[in-house]
């Protein structure tokens, strides 16, 4: 079976019926751009740039960020590299930030709610990304939006920083697209207000499954209640996708759901334009979405709508998989 796989890293994702979804990596660091190439992907639908800041005794510079953001997007030539705004806090600490304790971290002090407060260090990550989308195909990525007015917010700065690179004669790509993590359920909901200020949306599921039910992604004393197939992720998910395409624009999923094999028909079934995962997830999901048509995978996706637990969702989509496969 190993020997079947392979042959799906180097090929189109298509299904049989013509429809193309985008198959991308998730990374690290610059240095995991390599399986990114090994497996296939079309592209990175996400790189997390808290390792950059965690590995590192202070904060990085903008240059020290400049050269890992170029040296990615260069290898990845043409294709897309969404790059996530810093995303510390929650179980992600920096020493050298002096974080405060919280009660609740997951529901605190994090992501675009940090870069607000320490705009020195979000204009100069936003600064490096910026350069470094004079070199390839760089999209830029906020985490932990859970409302409108932080887009407009955090575009606004965004805005500041192209005019200083502007005045300065520094090249970038005017039209650098950006989007926003869905990974709050107050977004996901709001997804019609928000979509008018940001070009795509991905999902991260594994924190708008926690927020959803109220199950820490950490905690194994609930790892029984944390599950995306639970109908109300699946409503969310597809209010997500339905709302950006109403407007012509594209989603993506980052999160772990992304690369899961029994939710890979459902989600294109929804339609989902871009599935980001571990890059060794690649060829499965991709020998799943190739073996399928796209008519089938939104019959399917019906189906399960219909359905009222996990447990009978994902039995339902076993049974359907194990048709096609
Ligand atoms: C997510 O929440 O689904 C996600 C991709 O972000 P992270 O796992 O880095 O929180
Ligand atoms: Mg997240």
């Amino acid at each position: 079976a190993k020997k079947e796989l392979s042959i799906y890293k180097n090929c189109v994702t298509r299904t049989k019926d013509g429809r193309h979804v985008e198959l991308g990596g998730n990374i690290g660091l610059p240095q995991d751009v390599n399986s990114v190439f090994e497996y296939g992907a079309e592209g990175i639908g996400l790189f997390r740039t808290e390792f950059l800041f965690m590995d590192t005794p202070h904060l990085p510079s903008e240059e020290v960020q400049f050269d890992a953001y170029r040296s990615v997007v260069e290898k990845m030539g043409s294709k897309p590299v969404i790059i996530r705004t810093l995303d510390i806090g929650g179980d992600k600490n920096i020493p050298y930030l002096d974080l405060p304790k919280e009660e609740n971290p997951f529901l605190g002090y994090r992501a675009i709610r940090i870069c607000f407060d320490r705009i020195d260090i979000f204009k100069s990550q936003l600064r490096a990304i910026l350069r470094a989308s004079a070199y390839g195909n760089a999209r830029i990525m906020y985490p932990m939006i859970a409302s409108v007015e932080e887009v407009i917010q955090a575009n606004a700065i965004l805005s500041e920083v192209k005019s200083d690179l502007l005045e300065n004669d520094i090249p970038f790509n005017s039209k650098i697209e950006v989007g926003v993590m869905i990974e709050i359920p107050s977004a996901a909901i709001t997804a019609d207000l928000i979509i008018k200020e940001v070009d795509f949306f991905s999902i991260g599921t594994n924190d708008l499954t926690q927020y959803t039910l109220a199950a820490d992604r950490m905690n194994d004393k609930v790892r029984y209640i944390y599950n995306s197939f639970h109908p109300s992720l699946l409503r969310l998910i597809k209010n997500v996708i339905d709302t950006s395409h109403s407007h012509g624009k594209f989603t993506g999923m980052c999160g772990e759901f992304a690369g899961n094999p029994l939710a890979a028909i459902m989600l294109l079934g929804m339609g989902l334009d871009e599935f980001s995962m571990s890059p060794s997830s690649i060829p499965k999901i991709r020998q799943i979405i190739n073996s399928v048509s796209y008519s089938d995978a939104q019959k399917i996706c019906d189906e399960v709508m219909e359905l009222s637990s996990p447990n009978e969702i994902e039995a339902h989509l076993k049974e359907r998989l194990s048709e096609i496969l």
